[in-house]
């Protein structure tokens, strides 16, 4: 998250902590002032107008860029906490910031007028400013033990084994190296099982996805098979359509011909009642003929 909020003061020690309350979310203050009490701000390197931090936060380690330039103070965080106007880690460091340049021996005058620089280089007698500003008191027993337990973890990390138990260390910089690298391991693993979630995901998806092509392949060869199947039937129906019309054209000719039939068979009938007239009067003057004949004397 990155916020550029509006800033009157020209250092960033001069951002105490009373006016980074006032900008603050109650509950983020509370957080980032605990953070700075239970020694989770780490300050890689800093000058009065740019910080270069990391936090240890509740899921792990958070990296923070805080800048004051033109009026503005510009603060960007690798979390993605939406508080406003800047994340609590943030506010955990321009707190621990405060805190660090106010303390009479960790801050010399030179550094404190805000040579660039200060931090690291004005002495080479200084330790780096993360040990002077956090942890002002590690144990040499206390990095051995750290040392001894990294060794083991290392191994456990190999192995996909659960790390060891922390080792009893009371609170500090030590204390939270491990907090660190056991959020940083659970981190790792939470991601592991994301991947292999989503890896059973994909390949359930590209399962289905080919089952999903093969339906679709076998739908499209029944849609070819249905249109030759609709194109047959449209040629049968246009077969029986033309059938049909021949039909409908020959039983009309078959009645023009049944009236013909009918004329034709009255006319023999009327025909033949005028040869049976013609024929009686044959029969009549065959009778006359001979009845003349008989009457008529022979020679
Ligand atoms: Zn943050």
């Amino acid at each position: 998250m990155t916020n550029r909020i509006p800033c009157s003061a020209d250092r960033l020690d001069l951002l105490d902590p009373e006016m980074i309350q006032a900008i603050s979310e109650a509950s983020a203050f509370l957080i980032a002032r605990q953070y700075v009490t239970e020694k989770r701000v780490r300050i890689v390197e800093a000058n009065h107008s740019q910080i270069s931090s990391t936090v240890i936060g509740k899921a792990g380690l958070y990296e923070q860029q805080i800048n004051l330039k033109d009026g503005h103070l510009v603060s960007s965080c690798s979390c993605s906490v939406a508080e406003d106007p800047m994340c609590r880690h943030c506010m955990a460091v321009l707190l621990e910031y405060h805190r660090w340049t106010s303390q009479p021996e960790a801050s010399p005058s030179s550094s404190r007028k805000g040579s660039p620089s200060r931090p690291q280089t004005n002495s080479k007698t200084r330790a780096p400013l993360t040990l002077q500003s956090s942890v002002p008191d590690i144990k040499l027993s206390e990095v051995l033990t750290f040392v001894e337990w990294l060794q083991h973890a290392m191994k456990a990390i190999e192995k996909e084994q659960p790390l060891p138990p922390a080792p009893a260390i009371d609170g500090g910089e030590v204390s939270a190296w491990i907090i660190a690298i056991k959020s940083l391991e659970d981190r790792r693993r939470e991601t592991e099982t994301v991947l292999a979630t989503l890896d059973a995901e994909l390949r359930d998806r590209k399962a289905y996805a080919a089952r999903l092509t093969q339906q679709l392949q076998a739908s499209m060869a029944d849609l070819k098979t249905a249109q030759v199947t609709t194109r047959d039937l449209e040629h049968e129906v246009d077969t029986y359509r033309s059938t049909l019309m021949k039909l409908g054209k020959l039983t009309q000719e078959v009645a023009q011909h049944d009236e013909q039939i009918r004329m034709a068979a009255r006319e023999i009938l009327d025909k033949g009642s005028h040869f049976d007239k013609v024929a009686t009067s044959f029969k009549e003057v065959a009778a006359a003929l001979q009845a003349v004949a008989k009457t008529t004397p022979e020679p």
